[in-house]
């Protein structure tokens, strides 16, 4: 494989937006005859150009498929895919590769969860516990399990400010609680959830936690060795990588005992018509031909991300997000949705008198891209007694500029639509 280096920015403590941006070829693009603006980074991230080249060279020099090979390019192709394994290994500090399942996305790697685990571990009477802000991914696939086996899907109370209510949270844990599911970062407000009490909290009680880092590994560097969580599902396009591959991360003895999620070729040690036998963590949770070059992407992304100081990107966007506070108080007729004492990476707000698609709309107009909507979190949108919010999501590459942008955007938006 090339060996695929970013253009700048490498030497720890130090981090530079603009020169991340050059790392980012999309960028550089127009829209609606304006630079573009991306702010629509928690529905998915721009990729880096090292990334691109990955898949590229992959398929270029490569491509084959994997593991059953007895030639060359399947060897080589088996080699970079697993070499990607211990990539996503590293960069979440798991135990072991064979730890880590590769998933279509957060999306799945949720849905194999619930599908095994909770078919074999719920029952009636048991419960499955989330707090009311949670993506409908991590949701539904749980009322889907619940309504199979008897169990009861929970909601946890949110605050005002957008904050896991952890008073509600301990009254609710007892003997009955077999999972807490709790996102890492909200996507819809950005509230940073204080994941690690959570998980000390549930073990109390026996509970198992499932996190959904599908934010989470976008801002902060994560290890679930420290975090002690169960689970830990992501997904590779919110990170700089490729859509259609995420991560399933799982304890080893959890994915032992958990029976396989899909059937077909690779899952399986023996099938014979007397009956089969599943193969070894964590091929048995990868019924069918991966997506090899996905993998090998997101493995590029990630060691793209690990070769720059992540403090320093935390700062970084911590920044960005007080600058727009700040633009955001002196704002007539904004109001911020979602006031955490921590969150990463989420502007969500609303304009006085004003749809939040018409605000989106009319920020696309001069090149800026948002998000509007209820975020995949009706229940969340419920508890404030509104359809959704206008969301402004970033990433490394944003810059001061952007924000001023954002707000310059607003403010003709406002006189137009008033
Ligand atoms: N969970 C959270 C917090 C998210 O933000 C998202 C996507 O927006 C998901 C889950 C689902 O991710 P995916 O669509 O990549 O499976």
């Amino acid at each position: 494989m090339n060996a695929l280096s970013n253009t700048g920015n490498v030497q720890p403590g130090v981090f530079d937006a603009e020169t991340a941006r050059r790392d980012f070829p999309i960028l550089a693009r127009q829209v609606n005859g304006h630079p573009l603006v991306y702010l629509d980074n928690a529905a998915t991230t721009q990729k880096p150009l090292v990334m691109i080249d990955a898949i590229s060279d992959y398929y270029l020099h490569h491509n084959a498929n994997v593991h059953r090979g007895a030639h060359l390019l399947s060897d080589e192709a088996t080699q970079a895919f697993e070499d990607a394994r211990a990539t996503v290994a590293g960069f979440i500090n798991s135990p072991s590769a064979s730890q880590v399942v590769w998933t279509r996305g957060t999306t799945e790697s949720i849905n194999l969860v619930a599908a095994t685990w909770g078919r074999a571990n719920l029952g009636p009477g048991d419960r499955v516990l989330m707090p009311a802000l949670e993506h409908h991914s991590n949701i539904v696939p749980w009322q889907m399990v619940a309504a199979e086996t008897g169990a009861e899907v929970v909601p946890v109370a949110v605050n005002d400010s957008g904050e896991v209510d952890l008073e509600a949270l301990k009254g609710l844990l007892d003997e009955r609680v077999k999972l807490v599911s709790i996102n890492h970062i909200s996507n819809a407000l950005g509230t940073v959830n204080p994941v690690a009490e959570v998980i000390a909290l549930a073990h109390c009680v026996g509970a198992k936690v499932l996190i959904d880092g599908a934010q989470g590994v976008a801002h902060y560097p994560v290890d679930v060795q420290a975090l002690d969580c169960d689970f830990y599902a992501f997904s590779g396009h919110k990170v700089y990588g490729p859509t259609g591959i995420g991560v399933l991360w799982g304890r080893e003895e959890l994915l032992d005992a958990m029976p396989p999620y899909q059937g077909g070729g690779e899952m399986i040690e023996t099938v014979s018509f007397t009956g089969s036998t599943w193969n070894i963590l964590p091929y048995k949770f990868e019924a069918g031909t991966p997506d090899i070059a996905g993998a090998v992407g997101l493995a590029a992304a990630l060691r793209y991300l690990m070769g720059l100081d992540r403090h320093a990107i935390a700062a970084h966007e911590a920044a960005l997000l007080a600058y727009c506070w700040q633009l955001a108080a002196d704002f007539p007729g904004l109001r911020r949705v979602g006031q955490a004492s921590q969150i990463a990476g989420v502007f969500s707000f609303l304009l006085e008198g004003t749809h939040p698609s018409d605000v989106g709309m009319l920020l696309d107009k001069q090149g800026v891209a948002v998000r509007t909507g209820h975020h995949c979190a009706q229940p969340l949108m419920a508890r404030y007694g509104i359809p959704g919010t206008v969301r402004a999501s970033f990433a490394l590459y944003n810059t001061m500029d952007d924000v001023d942008r954002l707000f310059a955007g607003l403010e003709k938006a406002r006189h137009f639509l008033l």
